[in-house]
């Protein structure tokens, strides 16, 4: 074994680091496109970083406020002044030529923090004209607004916009509207003026149980978070299946080990907590992939059952076929 003098070693590395310091002086200040690629079966999936919206952990219902503590801490998870980092995601699914968006982010709804699906769609290369289908989980800002551009046009010329019976009924009728708890309100006239250019144009469709819906793709009632709630599972080809489950979580680092514990914004709280369980636990025993919209970006992964209550498994970041 040769000897190497320690001196001489120890000035190599410090020259070494200080020309990787000269080269990397550049510091960006803004993080790489929100965009990420997964490929199941048939089909590629693109998740859409859409922005944070900060969560109060007050607004988590059920749960005693130590136990809530105890699992935010063992989350990490990052909170400031305004409350807890909840991602806001969207995702693009891709069969051959076909383009189906779940759900569009908040647009201009909620502010600066949010409203970036439509900028990362097209920093994936893709044009938001060839998209031919969106399917919305349920009318709430954070999934709807981005139907409309920047100028509050259809912001996907040619698609075909889904949004559940049940959901149609309520977040669309101003008899509703008035009828809802005041913190609600302001979400009602922008689901209205979301859909509008849509619905003018013949391409929005509401639908309910046991009606057509585009090739390869199932609505699972998840009602409780809102009254139409639905979560999309999507075939891959290859028996795999794909469950874009919407609003089943908010509360990420919670709500896995604490299925039972609600968000205070849901319509149902019980039905949210059902349909949570049953989400989860039919995506455990089948072995689903799993895309949630307020999941940590990317947000795609697994559910693993643990005992009465379940855990989160991120995908493995992986080369595309
Ligand atoms: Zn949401």
């Amino acid at each position: 074994m040769p000897r190497i003098p320690l001196r001489p070693l120890a000035i190599v590395l410090l020259l070494a680091a200080g020309t990787a310091h000269a080269r990397t002086s550049h510091v960006p200040h803004q993080q790489v496109p929100g965009i990420y690629h997964q490929q199941i079966g048939d089909l590629q999936v693109t998740a859409l970083f859409d922005g944070t919206v900060a969560l109060p952990r007050q607004a988590l219902t059920g749960l005693d406020a130590g136990a809530v503590t105890r699992l935010l801490e063992q989350g990490y998870v990052p909170e400031d002044g305004k409350g807890l980092q909840t991602a806001v995601n969207a995702y693009l699914v891709q069969r051959g030529e076909h383009l189906t968006l779940v759900d569009t982010g908040a647009a201009q709804c909620f502010g600066p923090g949010l409203g970036q699906v439509l900028g990362n769609l097209r920093a994936a290369g893709y044009d938001p004209a060839d998209v031919d289908d969106v399917l919305l989980t349920h009318a709430h800002p954070d999934h709807l607004c981005g139907l409309l551009d920047a100028q509050g046009e259809a912001a996907f010329a040619n698609a075909t916009v889904w949004l559940s019976q049940a959901d149609a009924a309520y977040w669309l009728d101003p008899a509703s509207e008035a009828g809802a708890p005041q913190p609600l309100r302001f979400a009602f006239p922008m689901a209205r003026s979301a859909v509008a250019p849509y619905a003018a144009a013949g391409r929005l469709r509401h639908f309910a149980a046991g009606d057509a819906l585009p090739a390869g793709v199932t609505a699972l009632d998840s009602h409780g978070h809102t009254p139409g709630h639905v979560s999309w599972k999507i075939d891959s080809g290859d028996g795999r299946q794909l469950l874009v489950w919407g609003d089943v979580v908010h509360f990420h680092a919670v709500q896995f080990a604490q299925p039972d514990a609600s968000y205070e914004a849901d319509s149902d709280r019980a039905a949210a907590i059902a349909s949570r369980r049953r989400m989860m636990a039919d995506a455990a025993a089948g072995r689903w992939w799993v895309a949630g919209a307020h999941l940590p970006f990317p947000g795609i992964g697994h559910v693993r059952r643990e005992g009465e209550a379940f855990a989160w498994v991120p995908g493995e970041f992986s080369p595309l076929m």
